[in-house]
């Protein structure tokens, strides 16, 4: 199954899927692509594929993303090889992806569960974005609009999770994958 990682910035969805990855071997990483810059300490084929806006579209042309969004004025876009190829042997897919691109998701692919990923409010999500150290002000402030607009369409997901203890956190998302492989629509009875 996909399970898809949605909320606002500094809600720490990149650092619980890593979390999350140590907890279950049969869960991999949508390594997505972005024409986003790299920040310090990140790694190509790591973090992201860094693609120039002309290997962005280039990509998209030969149809090889499943989705692609606009975000903060960069171009991010999930991958599609890796995804069909881990969910045809068996693995589940776990996706950090903005709204836009779950939405995609959503309607594209069988067997999502979407889980939104909250801060534990908005002062805390924007300490967590000032830590980063990357951001102007203006970019700051950006990143807090989109937040609030995310946050309103938190009904469109499966389950909703507050981010204030990181183990704790990885452990509910845990939960809801056993559970969610329990339930009786995916089961072949
Ligand atoms: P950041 O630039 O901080 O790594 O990510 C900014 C936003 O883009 C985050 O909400 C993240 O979840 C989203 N994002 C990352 N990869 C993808 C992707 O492949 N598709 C979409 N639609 N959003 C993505």
């Amino acid at each position: 199954m996909i399970v898809i990682l949605v909320g606002p910035s500094g809600a720490g969805k990149t650092t619980l899927c890593k979390k999350l990855l140590e907890y279950d071997d049969n869960l991999v990483y949508s390594l997505s692509a972005t024409t986003r810059e790299k920040r310090k300490g990140e790694i190509e084929g790591k973090d992201y594929y860094f693609l120039t806006e002309r290997e962005f579209r280039d990509w998209e042309k030969k149809g090889r993303f499943l989705e692609v969004a606009k975000v903060h004025d960069y171009y991010y876009g999930t991958p599609k090889d890796m995804v069909l190829r881990s969910l045809s042997d068996n693995k589940d897919v776990i996706m950090d992806i903005d709204i836009q691109g779950a939405e995609i998701i959503k309607k594209k692919m069988d067997d999502v569960v979407s889980i939104f990923i909250l801060p534990p409010d908005l002062e805390e999500a924007r300490r967590r974005i000032k830590v980063r150290g990357m951001y102007n002000r203006i970019e700051l402030q950006n990143r807090m609009k989109t937040a609030r607009k995310e946050i309103k369409e938190i009904r469109n997901f499966d389950y909703a999770v507050v981010n204030d203890n990181l183990k704790e956190c990885a452990k509910v998302i845990k939960s809801i994958i056993i559970a969610e492989k329990h339930s009786i629509d995916r089961m072949e009875v």
